[in-house]
């Protein structure tokens, strides 16, 4: 063994403590009691939980505030003032506002991060040459999978299509899509799984930002999933109808996306900022019932989007603050929605990715996060603070708990 987390308690089992064992940067035993020559953490009996998984996020973009204004705070406003602020972006620029965002995640316990980055004829692949290099800088303490999209449209944008496929040569890994700012939006979902079947690499899509419950998006990305034989490989991000969607519709589409093989982030700080806008009173929140959309066998997972730019002037990139937002404003109140809550930033958000071997099981990576709580739904209820985090078996984070001093 090259160290043992001693006195952990995993989720799922909040009577038992275990030891972690941990060789070569994997998982090597997981027992009530492992005694070796090496280097011994003590847990103190708190949760160990599988590093978290941030599905959805902007590094390229993140962080620029003080260049933008923010005033409108809808989707509008937020689109013209990033592409506006996007056209003095250079590699290096967005190399340091990216670098910043990704070290909080980092911080709080964050081991996966799929980000999406914009290349079009305006920024070029000026933003994608600035994250690129964090992808190797950062492989200690995070597996980064870039995902190229288009944020100012496809079939409108002459020229776009090319710097895509060039940056998914250049190091992305999933394409993306943004048909919201798309003169043709079908067309450009359906343009979208032709060049992910013919690269062989997974879809990862911007869908609706509306509260018409009767928009056809979500049903035909469903239906170009099952047509090109890309279940399992499909994800889309928002799809604020669902907010608007009677329970037997909600029902309905859930069962369309697990039989289509679709999965949905759902994007919490970034839907409650823009959506209802044009509501005086008892604005709609546009944020998507996950966890029902679970129960109805939907996957879903929960993701920080942007961070500090006028999408959402917030974040700090906590996934345990998204999950606490989420179940919050959805109206989460069960023990057993809480724990789906911390699903959404772990076991399932790892699985619309697509990550391997996720999970505390002997055998797997040893990317662990120690929480200072004691179970997952604790930790969302309460925003457990991250004490720990380990990445491939080396501690990336130390966070010490905060202490009160008594007088006297
Ligand atoms: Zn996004």
């Amino acid at each position: 063994m090259d160290s043992i987390l001693r006195g952990a308690r995993l989720p799922g089992q909040p009577h038992d403590l275990v030891d972690i064992g941990i060789a070569g940067g994997k998982i090597a035993a997981i027992a009530p009691r492992i005694d070796a020559e090496c280097e011994i953490v003590d847990i103190g009996g708190r949760l160990v939980s599988p590093g978290f998984v941030e599905t959805h996020i902007h590094l390229d973009k993140s962080c620029i505030l003080d260049r933008c204004r923010a005033e409108a705070g809808d989707l509008a406003e937020a689109i013209r003032e990033v592409s506006r602020a996007k056209a003095g972006f250079d590699a290096a620029d967005v190399y340091e506002r990216a670098k910043r965002t990704l070290e909080k995640c980092i911080l709080n316990g964050t081991t996966y991060i799929r980000t999406h980055v914009e290349v079009d004829p305006g920024i070029g692949l000026r933003g994608l040459e600035g994250v690129l290099p964090l992808v190797k800088e950062y492989a200690w303490a995070v597996d980064l999978e870039l995902c190229i999209f288009p944020q100012e449209g496809l079939l409108n944008n002459p020229g776009t299509e090319e710097l895509m496929l060039a940056g998914l040569r250049a190091g992305g890994h999933v394409i993306g899509a943004c048909p919201y700012t798309d003169t043709h939006p079908a067309g450009q979902v359906e343009r979208i799984f032709d060049l992910a079947r013919g690269l062989g690499v997974d879809i990862d899509m911007h869908l609706d930002f509306s509260l018409d419950a009767n928009d056809p998006q979500l049903l035909h990305v469903c239906d170009c999933a099952e047509k090109h034989r890309w279940g399992g490989r499909v994800a889309v991000g928002h799809v604020t109808t669902l907010s608007a969607a009677p329970a037997a519709e909600l029902a309905a589409a859930a069962a369309r996306m697990r039989e289509a093989g679709v999965a949905l982030t759902v994007l919490p700080a970034t839907d409650l900022y823009l959506m209802g806008r044009e509501s005086e009173a008892r604005a709609p929140r546009g944020v998507a019932p996950a966890h029902r959309l679970l129960q109805a066998g939907a996957n879903c997972s929960l993701a920080t989007n942007n961070v500090l730019n006028p999408f959402t002037p917030f974040g700090d990139c906590s996934l345990i603050r998204m999950a606490n937002l989420y179940a919050n404003v959805a109206h989460v109140g069960t023990r057993d929605d809480m724990i789906e809550c911390f699903r959404m930033i772990t076991s399932r958000a790892a699985a619309l990715m697509n990550v391997r071997g996720y999970g505390v099981e002997v055998g797997h990576a040893a990317d662990l996060v120690v929480l200072d709580c004691h179970t997952p739904e604790q930790a969302v209820a309460e925003l457990a603070p991250v004490l720990a985090a380990f990445k491939r078996g080396r501690r990336t984070v130390t966070r010490r708990p905060a202490e009160l001093h008594r007088p006297g």
